[in-house]
């Protein structure tokens, strides 16, 4: 008898896979990094924890944890560290879904949802966003069912960059039954400007059935190093700490987090938010002069709307990557240098 994947697997492998581009355009706005190289503590605790990679890293990432629970200002047992919010995202999955659970999620939105519930053998709702591209919290309301276990949240939302304010999310939240895990995932929150960037911490003391998701991969600009966390009821965060694939977080990847979360590893963040922020008001102000249609963001990207394939010729000539997303309608473009940045209004103008 042949090997027989499950039907969920092959359902994921009917989806076109992505091309490999031999020579993609040199200016790479296409998954939201950060443009510039790890910051000097970063690249000298990784550098010094290469010495001690013939160990396993501590089981219980006391250290990582601490770093963070104390910029955070919360427990460490509140916090789980993982290799990346996308690994959370499916161990949070885990936690609560099998056949005849169901979750919710916004879409377009990160697809990392809809594989997680879908290897989770849950069934699942998409629910469409509002028109400023931000999710449509009321519509993501009504899709529960008393079977729904778990709704993810992105907000800011990815690809579109719409925000819901803290009031918005804790009326949701309060409408939401207490046995339904909420999944904020905040990827792009520190690019965040309408509000402070930690008034949603306040909402874990309100709510033992939040989960909130970061990453070191955006705002701490370590994609390529692999690194997130989850900050929760400490319930949850222990059965995320429990439930890890192995010591996925490797130990490396583990110094730099600890050195990102250092009075120095932040400032260096800040100031390089600092001008990713100016920059995307700059680009936002000059399409919004020329009459360019251009979502609102609260996020380090842009999205517009229009035809995806001819956005992505427009950029290509400049030499941009950007990220098409003909199912939403447009084309997704990170903020990046000054320089790179023109070369995105040079395209779009
Ligand atoms: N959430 C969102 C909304 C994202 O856009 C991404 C990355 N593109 C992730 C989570 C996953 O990030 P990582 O696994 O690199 O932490």
């Amino acid at each position: 008898m042949p090997l027989e994947f499950r039907d969920v697997i092959d359902e994921m492998l009917q989806v076109p896979n992505r091309p490999a581009r031999s020579t993609p355009p040199p200016i790479r706005l296409s998954q939201n990094e950060m443009p510039w190289e790890p910051s000097a503590p970063v690249v000298a605790a990784m550098t010094t924890a290469i010495s001690t990679a013939h160990r396993y890293p501590d089981y219980h990432r006391a250290a990582a944890r601490e770093a963070i629970a104390a910029a955070l200002q919360v427990d460490p047992e509140q916090v789980a560290v993982d290799n990346g919010s996308g690994s959370l995202l499916h161990g949070l999955a885990r936690l609560v879904c099998e056949p005849g659970v169901h979750g919710v999620f916004p879409s377009p939105s990160f697809e990392a949802y809809r594989a997680a519930l879908s290897l989770a053998g849950a069934d699942m709702t998409p629910v469409g966003l509002a028109e400023d591209g931000a999710m449509d919290l009321a519509a993501m309301v009504a899709a529960i069912r008393p079977d729904t276990r778990i709704v993810y949240l992105c907000n800011p939302n990815n690809p579109t960059g719409g925000l819901i304010g803290v009031d918005g999310l804790r009326a949701f939240l309060a409408e939401v039954p207490s046995s339904v895990i909420v999944v904020l995932d905040e990827a792009y929150r520190e690019f965040v400007t309408d509000e402070p960037v930690d008034a949603t911490m306040a909402l874990l003391d309100e709510f033992d059935n939040l989960v909130i998701l970061r990453t070191l991969s955006k705002s701490h600009g370590l994609a390529g190093v692999r690194a997130g966390y989850a900050v929760a009821a400490a319930r949850i965060a222990e059965a995320l700490r429990r439930t890890s694939v192995g010591f996925a977080l490797n130990g490396i990847a583990e110094a730099a987090l600890i050195a990102a979360f250092s009075p120095e590893g932040i400032a260096v963040a800040d100031e390089r938010i600092a001008v990713i922020v100016a920059e995307r008001a700059r680009l936002v102000q000059a399409l919004s002069d020329a009459g360019v249609a251009v979502l609102p963001s609260q996020s380090n990207f842009l999205f517009l709307p229009g035809d995806a394939a001819a956005l992505m010729a427009r950029f290509e000539e400049q030499g941009v990557l950007a990220r098409p997303f003909p199912n939403a309608g447009g084309a997704r473009v990170t903020v990046g240098l000054p320089a790179e940045n023109d070369a995105v209004l040079a395209a779009l103008l």
